[in-house]
């Protein structure tokens, strides 16, 4: 019977299920009165027991009828027990039979129960689903309609009305066709077409609406197509978003972003965009461009105050304006004192001329600010060429380089730019903008040039130079930026940063040649840093954190820094001297030298300017020339100051500079200015040799 069952049991399973049944069957066959009950229960048990294969029933009818009374009959009386099996066989038919009614039944009424529960399920789920759509439908945020084929509008929900600003009637039994805008795209109704032809799914687009009130609503607008169960176009379905208030928003925050607040001119960004686009300009297409910066707005600012300084912007503003009213051309705040005016066209060469001239003459009447007639003067840069050879930052580039120029030639003028001379230039203004970054980005390094005792040639010390590696430009001098550093105010934190830099320099020196002499840094001050409040301070905790004593540092401060000095100017310096510090006059010979003065200054070295060193290239020196420098020498030594000649050239300089008493020297004769480990083998070969 194995294989007949619907369990999953394996066989010894399904044997050990069977086995009280057998053993059932055959106590009743032997037992002293006939109890058909148990072959009923015996059938009951097949079915319980998953035997309902069809076949299942008359297999075990088989093997009852076959072995019942053959195995478990004993010796019984043989007619008696098989008259019993048969009694036995149909009890259990009956059994089985009944109990797979039983069976079927309930199964049947457990699946009419769970299909009836289902339904309700399904029905509420309908509902539910329903009243979420009809929830989302009229509380969306967005507005949503519902038309016909042919732009009928059927069904509109609450946010849809609020944007149209009308009723529900209104807007409701109108055509979607009617619906056009002046600004619609011209993709707008060609999609509509092709969604109602049932081409398409669905379709976004920006679409602005007019409002009955003549007032336009602009939306973010999908529309998609609807079918029916049969896959029939039936309906379209809008969905809108209105966009009227982001767009004015963004249209309120372009302005801001593209005009100058104070004068309400194009600002920078627009500019350049306007630039940009014409310099994109097709063939034959030229452009002029006119850079203007007021000739010292500065001091009337500084002067007159910042409110004046606005108003004179103001006032400028609009004379620029009413300069370039023509088509194509447009005029711009840069920033600051900055503007530009720009032509384009094909006849730009004339144009920009003209523009320029306009512009000059326009300044030329004086502004009245506060009852004050104030005179303004520009200078102007201009460049004008053909479209498409040049980006925009090139062409201002070279128009700022073109300004600096009319400026640096006494202003009040404009001047045409020049291509070769923009190849030389290195902007003013780029070095300025580009310094306190340069400090950040570690672009600055310190050379350092030997001093050269002259008796004995020994090295005693060196000079700190600083220089600029520029990232484009390479390695620049500081006669390129410490005057731009001294403008605005860097030259103190730069002027920080290489005398700490030069007093480590120092004590490792000192380290390295303990037993090589003393040994002193020269370090380089701007008259600025003299002025300074934190300059004794600052010089005292960087030699402290260095552990440098103060006789290893001579600073070196020019003559005319130092010209008709008052004594507060001189307190710092006295003070640094008497720590120890030595001061030496720089560049001594080239101001207004006031022998007189000398002693007055806490100084206690001379530095010779290199023109005096000069003068000794040929041969025979002029005698005049070398009576000057013993005078001098002579008249430094009665004062106790040492003297130092600079711009050593020659052996025959530097034997004559001997010769008449100078202490020591620095030259190319001796090193240029170089690494630090370069004097390092200077230093060691001085002392060994
Ligand atoms: P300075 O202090 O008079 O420096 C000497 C200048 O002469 C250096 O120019 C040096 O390179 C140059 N020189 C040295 N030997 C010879 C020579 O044999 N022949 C000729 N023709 N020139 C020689 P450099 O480095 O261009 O420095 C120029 C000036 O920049 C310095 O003049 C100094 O006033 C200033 N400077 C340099 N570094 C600093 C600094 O860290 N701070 C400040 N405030 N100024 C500095
Ligand atoms: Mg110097
Ligand atoms: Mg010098």
């Amino acid at each position: 019977m194995f294989p007949l069952t619907s369990t999953s049991s394996t066989r010894p399973e399904f044997e050990e299920q069977l086995l009280p049944l057998a053993e059932r069957l055959s106590r009743a066959l032997v037992a002293p009165a006939f109890d058909a009950e148990e072959g009923r229960a015996v059938g009951a048990a097949l079915v319980a027991a998953h035997c309902t294969d069809p076949e299942a029933l008359s297999r075990s009818l088989d093997c009852v009828d076959a072995y019942l009374v053959l195995y478990c009959g004993g010796d019984g009386d043989a007619e008696a027990l098989r008259s019993r099996s048969a009694r036995l066989q149909h009890a259990m038919a009956a059994g089985y039979a009944q109990a797979l009614r039983e069976r079927t039944l309930g199964e049947q009424e457990a699946i009419a129960q769970a299909a009836l529960r289902a339904q309700g399920v399904v029905a509420q789920a309908l509902h539910a689903s329903e009243a979420r759509f009809r929830a989302v439908f009229e509380g969306a945020a967005i507005g949503i309609g519902i038309a016909d084929l042919d732009g009928n509008i059927l069904q509109v929900n609450g946010a849809l009305v609020r944007m149209f600003g009308g009723s529900e009637q209104a807007l409701r039994g109108r055509n979607v066709k009617d619906w056009t805008h002046a600004e619609d795209a011209p993709q707008v109704w060609r999609l509509y077409e092709e969604l109602v032809r049932g081409d398409r799914e669905h379709y976004h687009v920006e679409k602005a609406f007019y409002r009955p009130d003549g007032t336009v609503l602009w939306t973010n607008l999908t529309v998609s197509l609807l079918r029916d169960p049969d896959g029939r176009p039936q309906y379209q379905l809008a969905l809108m978003e209105d966009t009227t208030e982001r767009r004015l928003l963004n249209l309120r925050l372009r302005y801001e972003a593209t005009h100058d607040a104070l004068t309400g001119l194009p600002n920078r960004t627009l500019f350049f965009e306007r630039l940009e686009k014409a310099l994109g300009a097709g063939e034959g297409q030229r452009f002029g461009l006119c850079y203007l910066d007021l000739d010292g707005f500065k001091t009337i600012n500084d002067s007159l105050g910042h409110a004046a300084g606005d108003r004179l912007l103001v006032e400028v503003a609009d004379r620029l304006q009413s300069c370039a009213t023509a088509p194509g051309e447009m005029v711009a705040r840069l920033g600051g004192d900055e503007f530009v005016a720009l032509t384009t066209g094909p006849d730009t060469q004339r144009e920009v001329d003209e523009l320029a001239s306009r512009i000059m003459h326009a300044l030329l009447a004086p502004v009245r600010i506060d009852g004050r007639e104030l005179t303004v003067r520009g200078s102007i840069g201009i460049v004008e060429g053909p479209a498409g050879e040049r980006s925009a930052a090139e062409v201002l580039r070279s128009a700022d380089i073109t300004m600096y120029r009319a400026k640096s030639a006494g202003g009040n003028r404009f001047e045409l730019a020049d291509p070769e001379a923009d190849a030389r230039a290195i902007t003013r203004h780029g070095l300025t903008t580009a310094l306190p970054a340069a400090l950040d980005r570690g672009e600055f390094f310190i050379e350092y040039q030997p001093l050269v005792h002259l008796g004995d040639g020994s090295v005693r010390g060196a000079e700190a130079l600083v220089r600029w590696l520029h990232p484009q430009h390479g390695v620049l001098g500081p006669d390129r930026f410490i005057p731009l550093a001294e403008h605005t105010g860097l030259i103190v934190p730069l002027g920080r940063w290489v005398l700490e830099q030069s007093v480590r320099q120092a004590r490792s020196w000192r380290e390295r040649n303990a037993d090589a002499g003393p040994f002193r840094i020269n370090v380089n001050l701007s008259p600025c840093q003299l002025t300074h409040p934190g300059l004794v301070q600052d010089t005292v905790d960087i030699l402290e954190r260095a552990g440098v004593e103060p006789d290893a540092l001579c600073l070196e401060v020019t003559e005319s820094a130092l010209i008709g000095a008052d004594d507060d100017l001189l307190k710092p310096l006295r003070r640094l001297a008497e720590m120890g510090v030595d001061i030496a006059l720089d560049d001594f010979g080239t101001g207004y030298s006031n022998l007189a003065n000398l002693r007055r200054l806490p100084v206690s070295i001379l530095k010779l300017d290199r023109s005096f060193t000069q003068s000794m290239q040929q041969f025979p020196a002029d005698p005049v020339d070398l009576k000057i420098v013993e005078g001098i020498v002579s008249l430094a030594h009665s004062l106790d100051l040492a003297v130092t000649v600079e711009g050593v050239e020659t052996g025959a300089q530097a034997e004559q500079l001997r010769i008449l008493g100078c202490d020591t020297a620095q030259g190319w004769y001796y090193a240029r200015p170089g690494p630090p480990e370069r004097l390092h083998e200077l230093a060691l070969v001085d002392a060994t040799g």
